[in-house]
Formats: structure tokens, sequence, C-alpha cells
């Protein structure tokens, strides 16, 4: 069953007199249950989408859909984890984990209990109290998580979440990532990431959308069928990323 529906979709910006098409006739469809990644060059719309896909833009053209009914701004069932965290210094990791919990008009107790159970679900419990300048990155990017799940979405997407990270801490990140999606007793669904690393993507997604350059539109769709746990230095590993990479390059 498609969760999400990409549907021809176009975006041009307009500034002045100048406008510049970022995303030329996309299309692509998020089946219930799928991990799904889209790369593409630097500049070729991957934010451009995943914010139109998240309410927070419009298409020019085109239509997108959630369980067949178009996207016309934020819901609930689609959160977002941004690259750069997006916390705010002066909230407690359980303050900015509850955040959208109270625009919602959950009651605090039932606030402070969904946050309690969110931190632990990604490894910060006994940090609740502490502020986002006493975390490191990889801690600050599982507030951001425990954010976006705390409000109960169906679809998760993710901007390029592991790339302000080290190394260490990145792959850590993506197997928690992966067990989250994994975990029934969470309502997330599919997952939907952007990112400009192949071996990333190959690494996590059931299936890799890969994006030309600007103006952007689908090269190809590539369903991953290597076994999980991945591992990068197996030779099916490298076959499947030597493919996408010769779709780019
Ligand atoms: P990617 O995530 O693939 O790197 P983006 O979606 O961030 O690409 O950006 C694609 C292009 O659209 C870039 O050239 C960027 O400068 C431009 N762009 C993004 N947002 C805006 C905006 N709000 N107004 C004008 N141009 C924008």
């Amino acid at each position: 069953m498609a969760l999400l529906e990409v549907d021809h979709v176009y975006k041009t910006y307009k500034d002045g007199t100048r406008s510049l098409t970022v995303l030329n006739d996309v299309s692509f469809t998020i089946n219930k249950g799928e991990f799904v990644c889209i790369v593409g060059p630097s500049g070729s719309g991957k934010s451009t989408l995943l914010r139109m896909i998240a309410g927070l833009d419009r298409p020019s053209q085109g239509e997108i859909r959630y369980r067949g009914q178009p996207i016309n701004g934020v819901t609930d069932r689609i959160a977002v984890v941004f690259q750069s965290f997006g916390l705010f210094p002066w909230l407690t990791v359980k303050e900015n984990v509850a955040l959208g919990l109270e625009a919602k008009g959950i009651p605090r107790p039932e606030r402070e209990k969904i946050a309690s159970k969110y931190i632990d679900k990604v490894g910060l419990d006994g940090f609740e109290e502490a502020y986002p300048r006493e975390l490191s990155r990889g801690m600050k990017q599982r507030v951001g998580i425990a954010r976006a799940l705390a409000m109960d979405p169906e679809l998760l997407c993710m901007d390029e979440p592991f790339s302000a990270l080290d190394a260490f801490t990145a792959q850590n990140l993506r197997e928690e990532v992966l067990d989250l999606w994994l975990d029934v007793t969470l309502p997330v669904k599919s997952v939907l990431m952007v990112t400009h690393g192949i071996e990333e993507a190959v690494f996590m997604a059931d299936r890799v959308i890969v994006l030309s350059k600007r103006p952007a539109h689908v090269l190809a769709d590539v369903k991953i069928e290597l076994p999980r746990p991945r591992n990068m230095r197996d030779q099916a590993f490298s076959t499947v990323v030597d493919k996408i990479y010769s779709l780019l390059f």
C-alpha cells in the first residue's frame, strides 16, 4: 500500500526576475513498511523535496499525497529530523522532546511521560534535564530523533541526519535508526531519508531513489536486496554501490 505518492512534482524558486527550477517532474511512491533513501548531487533539490513532503513548502506543479490525500500543510503523521538538530538551547532535553506535544494540546503529565519514553528509546535516559550545550553532536541528534518519534509519526523523514557526525557516531546511529524502524512498538511505518552518501543509502534502504543534478528528475529507483544486517565491506555491497555511482558519474 502506498503511504506517500510524489506525483509529477516540479519546483521552481522565483526571486524577482530570476527563476531556478530545482525539481523537474519527480515521481515516486513509498509503501508502508519501507525504508527509502533519496540520493543525488548537492543542490539537486533533495531538501526541497523533503520540505514539501513535510508540508513546509508546496510544489509549483504536481501533487504530493499522503494516504491518498494531498498534503496541504504540516501533518502529525509525518515528522522530520534535520541535519542541524534544530534544538532550542534554552530548553532541556525533555522540554525539547516534548515541544511538539504541547502544540498538540497534550497535558503536561502525559507530555513528560511520552518524552521520557522516547528519550529512553534513543539511549539518553539520565539526560532528561541536560541542556543541548552539555551534549555531544551524536547525543543532540538522538534528541532530534526522540522529538520526531514523540509526535507518533507513521512516516519519519530525515534530512542528512548523520552528516554532521564523526564516522563512529554516524555508524552507531545508523544501526540504531534501523533498530527503531524495525521496533514494532513504535508507530513509525516507513522512513524516507535524504543523503548524499551512496554507501549510507545502500547500508540502510530497501530502495534508493537516485536524483539527477538540477533540475532533478529520477534517474533510477534501485531495489536493495542485500540481506540485513549489511556489511559495507562485502563484495555484494560494493557491487550495488558501484552500480549507483555509475548512474551519477
Ligand atoms: P540539496 O538538498 O539537494 O542540496 P536543496 O533542496 O537544498 O538541494 O536546494 C536546491 C537548490 O534550490 C539550491 O540551488 C538552493 O540554493 C535552491 N533553494 C533552496 N531553497 C530555496 C529558497 N527558499 N529560495 C530560493 N532558492 C532556494
